[in-house]
């Protein structure tokens, strides 16, 4: 049986006590056990990024560049090991794992161009004689801690750039799928990172709590659930650290009457149900303007569920995998139960589906209700899972109010032919990224991606420009160089322009 441990200053390491299963979701067999790294062994993770980082702020941002350069080559030999590891213990289908990473090696094409993302601001004459320049310094220490749903992506949001900054780095990935986040690193580090420079610690909250309260960790990324999101962003802020906490969503679509139907049912459906439900940006609730463009959507959804194939990822055949665990299987599957419950309509139910060969897997068919209404449990939250809702109704307005009233606020989209009703929609819409006949609005990597509301504690969202500014720190520089034959007299107040 294999064992995941960690990678802390250059070397692995699996030397903790504790530990916890890794399961394939596909047949809840055990693929390995993952460390669970003590204070102590966090401890000398921080002390090894501490060491590494004076030499590391020193080499120049374009040779820091020319490793991602070469990450990227490497993570392109290595895509077809990567995804594997992530369809065994994540559960997705392979051409959903090639998505995700090619969206995580985006981010480093974006980093390759440091030297140009890095450069100051500079202003000539400020005053006689003066001139003053912005310029943006790494912080030190750094900690990522990421979420089993993207576990290659949501690594490579953070550290290629925190590090190409100038910083050094310590991983937390989920300990649910850890494999794919500990395999990059080791890529990173043939690139050419420096031992110490990035490391990797496995664990659970332990290991979180003591990257939220040593004091040598300036800054903390975090990428999860709202509560976790929560505790981090407090926790670490209370430490003095610099703290981006990414959390849950419920991401509405609203279906506009003229809007093209046959369009928004085919991206509803990868929309909803891709990576069986389980991203942030999944469309989980469509809020539909009228009775009869509801009664078409759920027709037109109806007949595409119907041919929606389910079933072990590695078998490229198929368009959705299992759930992460039996336990997530067990808690989706309640929340359907309690819609039934609570008065939604159940067009399609997904429950008890059994996978021929894979009659243990954490599997749960694509499931629809249709008349679901605000205050339900299953429109309140996040259910994380392959159940779109559909709510009915008359205006525009009102569907607006229903999304704009929901706790949380990371994607949204629009469908319609309306330019006019798109525009006042993107405007007005309280979410933070936002599709116009496009489902799943995740910004490209030169853009940056964050939510609104309680998808979202901190002020820089992940990747693109926020996360050059999340991880440097700026220094303002005022030089003048008086003429030495210039004797001038003290000045008491502010110098005015002479
Ligand atoms: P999670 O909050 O359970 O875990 C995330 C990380 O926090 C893991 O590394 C885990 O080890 C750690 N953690 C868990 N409980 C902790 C605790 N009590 N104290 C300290 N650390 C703890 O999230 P998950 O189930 O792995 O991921 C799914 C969630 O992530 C969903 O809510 C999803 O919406 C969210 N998510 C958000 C985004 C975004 O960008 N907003 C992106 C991906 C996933």
């Amino acid at each position: 049986m294999q064992t995941i441990g960690h990678l802390i200053n250059g070397e692995r390491v699996a030397e903790d006590t504790r530990t916890q299963e890794v399961i394939n979701p596909s047949t809840n067999q055990l693929e390995a056990r993952v460390c669970l790294a003590s204070k102590a062994t966090v401890e000398t993770a921080i002390a090894a990024a501490e060491a590494a980082y004076p030499a590391w702020r020193a080499v120049p941002p374009i040779k820091r560049a020319r490793i991602m350069f070469r990450l990227k080559d490497l993570l392109e030999q290595n895509a077809n090991k990567i995804c594997h590891l992530l369809t065994c213990e994540h559960g997705k289908v392979l051409n959903d794992a090639m998505g995700e990473l090619q969206r995580g090696i985006e981010n480093v094409e974006y980093v390759c161009s440091l030297p140009e993302l890095l450069k100051g601001e500079h202003c000539r004459d400020v005053g006689p004689a003066i001139d003053s320049w912005s310029e943006f310094q790494p912080l030190g220490v750094c900690a990522g801690i990421t979420p089993f749903n993207f576990p290659a992506m949501v690594p490579l949001w953070m550290w290629p750039m925190a590090v190409a900054c100038g910083n050094t780095f310590v991983l937390k990935p989920s300990e649910r799928d850890p494999s794919a986040a500990l395999f990059i690193a080791q890529l990173g580090l043939e690139a050419g990172i420096p031992a110490g420079v990035l490391n990797v610690v496995n664990g659970d909250k332990e290991a979180v709590d003591t990257l939220l309260t040593d004091p040598r960790v300036q800054a903390v990324s975090f990428v999860g659930s709202t509560p976790v999101a929560k505790y981090i962003y407090a926790t670490g802020c209370a430490a003095g650290k610099r703290v981006q906490a990414f959390g849950g969503a419920k991401n509405h679509a609203l279906i506009m009457p003229d809007a093209d139907l046959d369009n928004a049912a085919s991206a509803l459906m990868g929309a909803a149900y891709g990576s069986c439900g389980e991203r942030c940006m999944a469309i989980s609730v469509a809020v539909v303007v009228g009775e009869q463009a509801a009664d078409a959507l759920i027709d037109k959804l109806k007949t595409q569920i119907a041919t929606l194939k389910v079933g072990d990822g590695r078998d490229t055949a198929n368009d959705m995998g299992p759930l992460i665990s039996s336990a997530h299987l067990e808690k989706v599957t309640g929340y359907v139960t309690r819609g039934v419950e609570e008065g939604a309509e159940l067009v399609v139910d997904g429950r008890g589906l059994v996978v021929d060969g894979f009659e243990q897997g954490n599997y749960l068919g694509a499931s629809l209700f249709d008349r679901v209404k605000p205050g339900m449990a299953i429109h309140a939250d996040e259910i994380f899972g392959p159940v779109l809702c559909v709510m009915r109704v008359d205006t525009m307005e009102q569907a607006m109010e229903i999304i704009n009233n929901h706790e949380y606020g990371n994607g949204t989209c629009i469908f319609t032919r309306d330019g006019e009703a798109a525009r006042y929609f993107a405007d007005n819409i309280k979410v933070g990224m936002v599709g116009i006949n496009v489902p799943l609005p995740v910004p490209v990597a030169y853009h940056s991606f964050g939510g609104w509301k309680q998808s979202l504690f901190g002020d820089l969202h992940a990747y693109g420009p926020d996360s050059v500014r999340f991880y440097t720190k700026r220094k303002t520089i005022t030089q003048r160089w008086p003429a030495s034959d210039v004797r001038e007299g003290a000045q008491f107040a502010f110098p005015s322009n002479r």
